[in-house]
């Protein structure tokens, strides 16, 4: 059997941002499968999000290139949706009005017939129901809790049917147990949609739960440590008690071991043993 065409193909790619003298990612080359789930970790200030918006379109490399099935990405695309940390809903508008935005201009501006009008506002109502908005449906975003908020950006996001759904730390901001929650949302969203998703995150159990590969970035300049494989059930058929199975926090240790290394953690760890070692010295006994 071949293996599928890659979805995302990034070769060559870097970016230096005017006025830095270190590029903020240098020669990443990496392709990302069709329905694909990929994470992106590394330590704070290595590309992570650079990386994405390029994908995205948002920014221009400086050199090389991303394709998407093969055509060069130029600027944001309708196949490409994303889903940042901060919600960025607009607070002027409802639930329901929010998740249709983008549809309804497209509607608006006549671009669209009258079925897919229909079909749009029937993805609407099934989207909201899945997402668990139904009840909330009329609320403005300020009247929602963080959560909540987050399911509304990604009902957005997947309204057009993206082919790709980038997500750039969506669930920082989120408390412990709703990260739990919306962790087996995105995984059934991901079944069900069958999207290509790139999804960053600092949080190393989030990657290697959701994720069936995890790209390590390491800083300075931003370029890739190492893609690791993971030798786990595919996203959709993971479960919440995998959180603690020694297969997963093995690959937790190998993915942490690596930003420490890459990140300067370690480097620092070992000065605060150091002083540990002198202020026992000094102690007297
Ligand atoms: P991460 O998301 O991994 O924390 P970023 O992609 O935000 O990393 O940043 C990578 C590097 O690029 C950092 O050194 C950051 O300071 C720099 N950087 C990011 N955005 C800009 C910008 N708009 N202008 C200048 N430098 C930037
Ligand atoms: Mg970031």
């Amino acid at each position: 059997m071949t293996a599928p065409a890659p979805c995302i193909r990034i070769a060559g790619l870097g970016k230096t941002y005017p006025g830095q003298s270190l590029p903020a990612l240098q020669a990443i080359d990496l392709d990302v499968a069709q329905g694909e789930f990929l994470a992106l970790v590394g330590a704070s200030g290595c590309g992570k999000s650079t990386l994405l918006r390029l994908i995205a379109g948002l920014e221009a490399p400086t050199s090389g290139g991303i394709w998407l099935n093969d055509v060069p990405v130029i600027g944001p695309g309708p196949e490409r949706a994303v889903v940042f940390q901060d919600y960025s809903l607009y607070p002027w508008l409802t639930v329901m009005e929010n998740v249709r935005f983008c549809r309804s201009l497209r509607v608006h501006t006549g671009n669209a017939s009258d079925s897919q009008a229909a079909s749009a506002v029937e993805r609407s109502y099934a989207l909201l129901d899945v997402m668990g908005l139904d009840a909330v449906r009329n609320h403005y975003p300020n009247q929602l809790s963080g959560g909540m908020r987050q399911r509304v950006a990604i009902a957005r996001a997947l309204m057009a049917q993206p082919r790709v759904l980038l997500m750039d730390e969506p669930f920082g901001a989120l408390d412990a147990q709703t990260r739990e929650v919306m962790h087996e949302l995105i995984l059934r969203l991901f079944e069900i949609e069958r999207s290509t998703i790139v999804f960053v995150t600092h949080d190393v159990e989030e990657a290697v739960y959701l994720a069936s590969r995890v790209v390590v970035l390491a800083p300075h300049p931003g370029r890739v440590d190492g893609v690791h494989a993971l030798s786990l059930p595919p996203p959709g058929e993971r479960h919440p008690d995998l959180k603690l199975a020694p297969e997963l926090l093995q690959w937790k240790k190998i993915v942490l071991e690596r930003i420490r290394a890459t990140s300067g953690v370690q480097h620092d760890l070992d000065k605060l043993n150091r002083l540990a070692e002198l202020s026992r010295r000094r102690t007297p006994t």
